[in-house]
């Protein structure tokens, strides 16, 4: 640490002069690697410029130069000599008061420790900060660590996030939704003839499991997805299964936000996993991708490959078994989502992908790749915070129209939930879609959703039109029994 500590303005609440009991943080449960990495920041401030959610909250209390010193006084407060001294009730009143003026020293309320607490709260864990750190701090696991050890405390997660955090825990996703609503999305799909089948079930055997996440599969808005990306692998006729019910969420929820339970999530998916003897997993979301491929082997030992779809898909493509036979006539920019790009360093992937696709043309915003603006979905902000992952998105969506494109694509579900938040606030004319689209519609020549409603649409046209015909066809008959009668009433006559 430097002396720019006074340059920075203090974060902390009012002092007060009462007596006040200030439930400790398990400072002791952090990793040493943590602590040394907390001491190698040089207050420099490059994250402030680079920080997405200080651009929409200009508050200096949530950039992570001002989290670490924060962090650190409490530290300080805690385990420090003089913090020990201060808060034993055995010291003499005088020594106290000799020691505070000479240090200049401000015990920690309980107020400063929530104070941060919600600071800490206020970021989506997006890894900006980390990729230009100079001194290379690994910010988002010092982040979900320092989570840990606040939820170990009892002061996290915010309220606003518990909802989250308890569905998961009793319904194994975070959408608060019923563990049989899991396999509703394929029941319809298939009912609406989205999909030639329902997804195989990995019970029966295939090389890759399908893993598709909860947001894919609970949320109604986002259930393309699924959809595309089954199709994509029946077209392609490869030797896969999903989970159905059985699936459970990854446990990301629970990690970002700092709850220790993600273990018991983690550990359960990880037997299950290697118990289904695959060569290969593979997820459309992100934020799944990472945690099972990242976050999972520090818990238990995988025994398959953890490839997201794109990857997956370049693979096929390179082996000569994914051809696009048709075009797709669309200018779009692509957003890099954080837990695919700046964290599993997934940058060529989809553009491979987009480049191979005949009559996709693809413009870059000017932040991408590494650099990509979060859209504020993830780590607990949407929930904590949704105005700021609001304007986020917002922001995210204006440097996508500026690109003159008309559609943003993404490879991820959380990030095309959050995204879509910013163009509907903004009215914008993008129209957000997930990668999967593409690769169906080049494979299959048509866009299934577009088919389908043409279909319904020529479906009921065609109703309505036997309907009349029939109509008409019982007017005539009625008619001509008349006319038979009228006629027989005149021969009578
Ligand atoms: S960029 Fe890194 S070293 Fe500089 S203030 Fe931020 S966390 Fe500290
Ligand atoms: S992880 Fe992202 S949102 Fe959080 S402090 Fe770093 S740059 Fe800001």
């Amino acid at each position: 640490m430097t002396n720019d500590d006074e340059k920075i303005p203090e974060s902390s609440s009012e002092e007060t002069t009462e007596p006040e009991e200030v439930t400790q943080l398990p400072i002791h449960k952090l990793d040493i690697s943590r602590l040394i990495e907390l001491d190698a920041c040089t207050s420099c401030g490059e994250c402030l410029r680079w920080c997405p959610v200080y651009d929409q909250d200009a508050s200096e209390n949530i950039v992570p130069r001002r989290k670490v010193i924060d962090f650190l006084k409490i530290a300080r407060d805690q385990n420090g000599l003089l913090g020990k001294i201060l808060r034993n009730d055995k010291a003499p009143e005088l020594l106290k008061s000799i020691l505070t003026k000479l240090f200049n020293y401000k015990k920690m309320t309980q107020k400063d420790v929530e104070s941060f607490v919600a600071n800490l709260y206020e970021c989506s864990t997006c890894g900006q900060c980390e990729e230009i750190c100079p001194a290379h701090i690994d910010t988002v696991n010092l982040w979900e660590d320092l989570r840990e050890i606040i939820v170990d405390a009892g002061y996290g997660p915010l309220e606003a996030q518990k909802a989250l955090e308890k569905s998961v825990k009793a319904y194994d996703n975070p959408w608060q939704q019923p563990r049989a609503g899991r396999t509703k999305w394929a029941r319809r799909a298939k009912k609406d003839k989205l999909v030639p089948n329902e997804p195989r079930s990995i019970k029966n055997g295939g090389k890759v499991l399908l893993f598709l996440g909860c947001t894919a599969a609970y949320d109604a808005n986002v259930k393309q997805v699924a959809i595309n990306t089954v199709n994509i692998l029946e077209a392609l006729d490869v030797d896969y299964g999903t989970l159905g019910k059985d699936e459970k969420c990854c446990g990301s929820v629970l990690l970002r936000m700092g709850d220790p339970e993600h273990k018991r999530l983690f550990e359960q998916n990880i037997e299950q996993f290697n118990n289904l003897g695959i060569e290969t997993l593979i997820s459309s979301c992100s934020g799944c991708f990472k945690t099972i491929m990242q976050d999972y082997p520090k818990v238990g030992e995988l025994n398959f490959e953890v490839l997201h779809t794109v990857e997956f898909l370049v693979r096929l493509l390179r082996q000569g078994k994914l051809k696009f036979p048709y075009s797709v006539n669309r200018t779009v920019t692509y957003h890099d989502p954080c837990h695919l790009g700046r964290a599993c360093r997934v940058f060529e992937a989809p553009r491979i992908i987009m480049d191979a696709i005949p009559g996709l043309k693809l413009i870059e915003m000017p932040r991408n790749k590494q650099y990509s603006r979060c859209c504020g979905a993830g780590g607990g902000l949407k929930a904590g915070y949704p105005d700021i992952q609001n304007k986020m998105a917002q922001r995210r969506v204006k440097e996508a129209e500026e690109t003159g494109a008309d559609e943003l694509v993404s490879c991820c579900p959380f990030c095309y939930q959050g995204l879509q938040v910013g163009i509907n606030a903004l009215s914008s004319h993008m129209v957000m879609k997930d990668m999967s689209a593409y690769v169906a519609e080049a494979l299959l020549g048509y866009d299934v959703f577009e088919k389908a409603t043409k279909d319904a649409e020529a479906a009921k046209k065609k109703k309505e039109a036997d309907k009349l015909a029939k109509e008409k066809e019982k007017a005539k008959a009625e008619n001509d029994e008349e006319d038979k009668s009228a006629e027989k009433k005149k021969k009578a006559l």
